[in-house]
């Protein structure tokens, strides 16, 4: 393993929620040059299709796939977070254990994920379906693009929500364990689950045993067990437990603004308060920005917001938002059949065509200089999201009035204008606030140690350099 991907994923059970809905939310930390699109597959019947190519095996293809939206690393087949038209949200963690992952292409977890989507009606149905696929399939294979197997493969756990449950699985190799969740719970890439679950696979005591991580006749205890020890992947522990400790301390309050805060979140409030600063590079935080072009950063987050409702249509909200979250801004979707085609563009260069690379061009600028830009931005976006967040609730009722009368292709029409209407301020406001702070970069250069990490960052990806050429080679040559 030479790279150490990340990714935190938040369960809020009803009780926690300020509306007494479920709330499911999670960045995805991935590579910082590949895009994230988000996408919509529609519902498929599959007569004829006996089998189907995941990223690196075909598993048996089912009769019927439900309709679904999916964060997506470009070139992988699945998904790293999603929801489908039931309302089942699933995401997974990279984890570690002292286990090696077995050296043959299998199924990786962001293929788990989206199978789970793909196949199942409830959280329950979907944990069963990944557990099934899993002892046959098993989990592997390189998730980093352009790496070998022994570079970058990893074994998952996952969180999945419906508007009725929540859970939590853990897994190693073939094995697996899970936890209903009645309280909240933050993850991160340690794994959570100790000697309290639910079930677990047959004797998966036995096989810690056979490796020699378990004693026999003691209590079995899975983190434990299988819980690999290391100064690399040791920041999982602090982010699992500051996101788990902000949730909780907002008993009853929370929602997808405060979530979102959470996910935007580098221990505010807490360990390194007022120290941090995206300038000064890699800390791993829960809202994850990279310093080196083979680093991670946070691709894509989500927090699906479920509602009361008697309408599939009205499920969720889903709020999306591509690249660090602290540096992007959020645009609802609905389980109403549509995601726009430009966030299902972009690879692993910068494409003016694609809304990831435009969001993270504006990102890189902003973390050029964090202390200047990021206020810039928070200005203009506080008050643009609380106007979704108001516009969400009158959107929804509108949508369900026309429900109430029949009429379902109109309200899937108001909410998807809505996505379109958030979206194209987004894009307007990205826009110009990349070119406000391109002409001030030509003036005021960045931290010296961040500019590096982004000259060549931007060099790696073809990004425009938002600074003028005279500047370039004054700074290379204080480099
Ligand atoms: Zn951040």
């Amino acid at each position: 393993m030479k790279f150490c991907p990340s990714c935190d994923t938040l369960a809020i059970p009803a009780a926690y929620s300020e509306t007494g809905c479920n709330i499911f939310a999670k960045n995805s930390d991935r590579d910082v040059t590949e895009a994230q699109p988000l996408i919509f597959f529609q519902a498929e019947d599959h007569v004829n299709e006996k089998m189907v190519q995941c990223t690196y095996i075909p598993v048996e293809q089912v009769q019927h796939t439900y309709a679904m939206i999916g964060s997506k690393p470009w070139w992988i087949w699945g998904f790293e977070m999603g929801v489908n038209e039931w309302g089942v949200a699933v995401g997974n963690e990279a984890e570690w254990a002292n286990v090696p992952v077995a050296d043959a292409d299998a199924l990786l977890g962001m293929d788990l994920v989206r199978l789970g989507l793909e196949r199942s009606k409830t959280a329950r149905e979907a944990l069963h379906v990944i557990i099934r696929l899993l002892e046959r399939y098993g989990q592997g294979g390189a998730c980093k693009y352009g790496t070998s197997r022994s570079d970058s493969a990893y074994h998952n756990s996952f969180i999945l929500a419906d508007p009725l449950e929540v859970y939590l699985l853990e897994t190693v190799d073939r094995h697996w364990v899970y936890r209903r969740l009645n309280d909240v719970q933050g993850i991160s890439n340690v794994y959570s689950i100790g000697r309290e679950y639910d079930a677990a696979s047959k004797d998966i005591d036995i096989f810690a045993e056979s490796k020699g991580l378990h004693t026999a006749g003691q209590p079995f205890d899975f983190s434990k067990s299988f819980m690999l020890l290391n100064y690399h992947y040791m920041g999982g522990f602090s982010r699992s437990q500051w996101s788990t400790k902000m949730l909780r301390g907002k008993r009853g309050h929370l929602n997808a603004e405060n979530v979102l805060e959470i996910l935007r979140g580098h221990y505010e409030g807490d360990t390194i308060e007022n120290r941090w600063s995206a300038v000064g590079g890699c800390v791993p935080c829960v809202c994850m920005h990279g310093s080196e072009p083979t680093h991670t950063h946070s691709a894509a987050s989500m927090v699906v917001e479920y509602h009361k409702t008697a309408y599939r249509e009205l499920l969720f909200t889903y709020w999306g938002s591509v690249c660090p979250p602290c540096c992007s801004i959020i645009v609802p979707f609905y389980n109403a059949g549509y995601i726009p085609r430009k966030l299902g563009a972009g690879e692993n260069y910068y494409d003016e065509a694609s809304f990831w690379w435009k969001v993270n061009r504006m990102a890189a600028d902003i973390e050029s200089n964090y202390e200047r830009y990021h206020g810039w931005l928070d200005e203009t976006r506080k008050n643009t999201e609380k106007e979704f967040r108001r516009k969400d609730i009158e959107v929804r009722g509108q949508a369900e009035a026309m429900l109430k009368e029949g009429k379902a292709d109109e309200a899937r029409k108001i909410l998807n204008s809505f996505t379109d209407e958030c979206l194209s301020i987004a894009e307007t406001m990205v826009e110009k606030l990349t070119e406000e702070i391109e002409n001030d970069m030509r003036n005021i250069p960045g931290e010296i140690y961040r500019a590096a990490y982004l000259d060549s960052y931007r060099k790696k990806v073809n990004m425009p350099i938002g600074r003028g050429p005279d500047e370039e080679e004054t700074r290379s040559d204080l480099l």
